[in-house]
């Protein structure tokens, strides 16, 4: 009688039928603290240049960050992730770990303006080496032991520097646990490491590249960035990676990728960060400026499925803008005006 005389069912439009009943009994929000922001930060002073595949998206100088950071507290924002792109480059990155080289700068200067933002620096050679690579080439080989003392190097001098995370992403072997010894025989035992524990060797990372300059000269990652097709090895490079020491891990990509988070979660009391790439970015905002999809309400939903599947933290070039869609207003500063 009450189903037209259809078999009896349930009634799921019930809790559907009212904004607040959906907010009632909604299951996933983001807010502002699931988020770091990735920054480029580049020599020179007075550098506030757009990367061209990723609008919206600016390389600075250091002198610019007082502005950056007076913008990220306004939306709430309170950690970022930082990238260097320094004025020297040679075969061995040794840029990366000089103690005024320009993440050492950029983290100072960070600390200076405001000490309870979360620095988070990446650990990589291949923003420094001039062939591009992640770590010590021997032909068009990198060496993974060889390689670690400059991960540890500049991990360490990241610390000294101030950085309250070191976050490894050059997916060498056995670099978790030779920065873990590094960081803590040089008086750095409270600093946590989040390392990049599953990274794919993924087209995604092209705008990246352009942003860090830091596309390779000859050959590709895939030696030592995961094969996109493996899930279950993601698990043992997660395992391997908190075995070594790490205190909370990312995976990266993020949208492909989201099996793998979900896995992780289920498997693992860590904190998961997950990393929505440049790619990621850049296909929205190219479909956003077509007028082909509602950008707002697109990024809203990826941020959304990132974290329902089970990331507590967020790695977004969108973290401003979602900051300012939260506390309902429109990013109003020049980076987005166009
Ligand atoms: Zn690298």
């Amino acid at each position: 009688m009450n189903n037209n005389g259809y078999p009896p069912f349930r009634r799921f439009r019930r809790l559907r039928r009212t904004e607040g009943l959906r907010r009632m009994v909604r299951e996933t929000v983001i807010n502002p603290d699931d988020f770091i922001y990735p920054m480029f930060i580049t020599a020179g002073t007075n550098v506030r240049r757009e990367v061209p595949s990723m609008p919206g998206v600016f390389q600075v100088s250091v002198d610019q960050l007082p502005r950056e950071m007076y913008e990220l507290q306004s939306l709430g924002l309170s950690s970022v992730l930082l990238f260097g792109i320094p004025d020297h480059k040679d075969e061995i990155g040794s840029s990366g770990y000089a103690e005024n080289g320009i993440i050492q700068q950029a983290v100072r200067a960070i600390k200076e303006i405001d000490d309870q933002i979360v620095v988070v620096t990446d650990v990589c050679n291949c923003e420094y080496t001039s062939h591009g690579h992640c770590g010590i080439m021997n032909g068009e080989e990198i060496l993974n032991d060889e390689t670690l003392d400059l991960l540890v190097k500049s991990a360490i001098s990241h610390a000294a520097a101030g950085a309250d995370v070191v976050a490894p992403s050059d997916m060498m072997d056995g670099r978790v646990g030779a920065i873990r010894q590094g960081l803590d025989q040089n008086g750095f035992i409270n600093t946590p490491i989040l390392s990049y524990a599953a990274k794919y060797a993924s087209a995604f990372y092209g705008p990246f590249r352009d942003a860090a300059e830091s596309v390779p000269s000859f050959g590709d990652r895939r030696s030592h960035q995961m094969d996109p097709a493996n899930r279950r090895e993601a698990f043992l490079e997660i395992e391997a990676d908190l075995d070594e020491g790490a205190d909370g891990i990312i995976i990266k990509p993020a949208m492909t990728y989201l099996d793998v988070v979900s896995g992780a979660r289920e498997r693992y009391d860590v904190p998961i960060a997950a990393y929505n790439v440049s790619g990621e970015y850049a296909m929205i905002k190219a479909a956003a400026r077509n007028g082909w999809i509602d950008e707002q309400r697109v990024i809203l939903e990826t941020m959304t499925s990132i974290k329902r599947a089970g990331a507590n933290l967020i790695i977004s070039y969108h973290a401003k803008e979602v900051a300012a869609w939260l506390q309902g207003q429109q990013l109003s500063v020049e980076a987005f005006a166009d």
